[in-house]
């Protein structure tokens, strides 16, 4: 974060870029597309941080991000830059579940979900009611499920937190910061003072012809789109590079790790918590304790007639229900390359901030669950053959109530700092392609502060 009090600095010729996840390995190819050398350090011998694809008989099984929704107007030009094409999921991938009442009901895209035989019809004229009703919103910031229920009502609210809660975050809606984790979504009420309202004024004011996003993967695996665009960069990723400790030397960073690298900026694209190790020492405070969920991700695969799971995304679970799993995907109908000819694969996702206690399930006793509890979701005795659990034990970053304010701190903390900046899931948003959108934000501040007489580099 760069003050309008501070110096301007020369435009950075080179930056270091630490952390070879997703996030920095985005935003090297970013800097790169703005004429300025990126190196990646990376504490691994493998790129690509949380997503390591599992690939074991013929089975493929993402630990983290499974799909990218493209075109996305920060992401597609990174991942063009590079050369990394995907695949587009059918269109049955749009077919969504909402796991209710003991089954699954099938969701139509909003606001046509104000229909859906999952709500009452009471929750239903409530949530057709939102364009008038006025709940202004508090002064501070609020809680998903707060914003949800205020917005849409109770019922209708409950239900749509929870399922985006435990989506996109495996997180806690009564605890999560609706502004920080789902910052579009509460733009609509900021826009037009309604969802509805605001829905239906981004749909207008879109250019007549734009592409609608659609999931997107690669049927070789995240780990293969980290390893391509570790490969793009060449000799400027460098694995198994550890880093010790930054400090500023005048107008230069000097990195400290596997040898001592001397820069005009850092960038760091590890989580506060691992960043608190190497910081400069006054932001370690703010950086540590920021909370994170652990998951473990269930792979169920097996042929066709033992997985007879329909065509469609999967699943989320509402509020207090009958089953653990906060989601599971229907990973061989939507992704290339999941499952051997003739068979299918689902991915369940267990823990979290929701259901911390399930991790202490052994792997057995959670493929047993996962087991029993897709049966009951599709109606139907599932007899996996293939079965895989991974923990991830690093935890998905929680953005709790004030993590707006967090970040503010954050920015402020950066001001005797000039040419350090912060990316990742762990700061301003958890998909893909909100980290390429950071990493677009952190290039515009290393580079917009700059003085302009010393020019790009080619
Ligand atoms: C279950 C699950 C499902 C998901 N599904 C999706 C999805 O479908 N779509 C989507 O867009 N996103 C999804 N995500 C989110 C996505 O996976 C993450 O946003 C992304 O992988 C995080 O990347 P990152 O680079 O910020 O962090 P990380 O992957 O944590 O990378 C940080 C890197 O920094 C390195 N590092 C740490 N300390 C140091 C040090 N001292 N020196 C050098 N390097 C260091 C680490 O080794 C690591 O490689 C999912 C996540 C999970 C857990």
């Amino acid at each position: 974060m760069t003050s309008p009090d501070q110096p301007e600095r020369r435009v950075p010729r080179e930056v270091v870029v630490i952390g070879g996840g997703f996030s920095g390995l985005l935003t090297a190819v970013e800097f790169g597309r703005r004429g300025i050398r990126a190196t990646v350090v990376e504490a691994s011998d493998r790129p690509g941080g949380v997503a390591q694809t599992v690939r074991e008989d013929g089975y493929l099984l993402e630990p983290a991000a499974g799909t990218f929704l493209l075109p996305h107007p920060d992401l597609s030009p990174i991942l063009h830059a590079a050369g990394i094409e995907l695949v587009e999921s059918p269109p049955s991938a749009r077919r969504r579940w909402a796991f209710r009442h003991g089954a699954m009901h099938e969701l139509k895209d909003s606001p046509a979900i104000a229909l859906s035989p999952v709500l009452s019809w009471r929750a239903k004229f409530r949530t057709l009611r939102e364009p008038w009703i006025r709940t202004p919103p508090p002064e501070d910031d609020e809680s998903l499920l707060h914003f949800a229920c205020r917005r849409l009502g109770p019922e209708t609210g409950t239900l749509i937190a929870n399922i985006m809660a435990h989506g996109v975050f495996a997180g806690d809606p009564t605890t999560m910061s609706a502004r920080a984790a789902f910052g579009r979504l509460v733009g609509l009420e900021d826009e037009a003072g309604s969802l509805i309202r605001g829905g239906i004024r981004r749909m207008k004011a879109r250019p007549k012809g734009t592409p609608r996003a659609t999931a997107h993967s690669s049927p070789d695996g995240m780990a293969f789109v980290a390893r391509s665009l570790s490969k793009f960069l060449g000799d400027r990723y460098k694995g198994s590079w550890p880093v010790t400790s930054i400090r500023p030397d005048g107008e230069r960073w000097v990195v400290e790790g596997s040898e001592t690298l001397t820069t005009d900026a850092v960038i760091i694209a590890v989580e506060p918590g691992a960043a608190a190790r190497f910081a400069p020492t006054d932001l370690g405070p703010l950086l540590s304790g920021r909370p994170t969920a652990n998951v473990a991700i269930v792979g169920l695969g097996g042929r066709a007639c033992d997985l007879p799971i329909p065509p469609g995304f999967g699943f989320l679970t509402g509020p207090g229900e009958s089953i653990r799993a906060l989601g599971m995907l229907f990973e061989s109908e939507y992704a290339a390359g999941r499952a051997p000819n003739g068979c299918r694969m689902v991915k369940a996702i267990y823990g979290g901030d929701a259901d911390p206690s399930v991790l202490d399930l052994s792997d057995d006793d959670l493929l047993r669950l996962a087991t029993d509890e897709l049966s009951r979701a599709i109606g139907i005795d599932v007899r996996p053959s293939f079965t895989k659990v991974v923990r991830q034990t690093a935890g998905i970053p929680q953005y709790p109530v004030g993590h707006p304010q967090w970040l503010s701190q954050l920015d402020d903390a950066l001001v005797p700092y000039p040419g350090l900046e912060f990316t990742g899931w762990g700061y301003r948003g958890i998909g893909v392609s909100s980290l390429a959108t950071d990493a677009a934000r952190v290039a515009d501040e290393i580079t917009h502060h700059s003085s302009p007489a010393v020019g790009k580099v080619p």
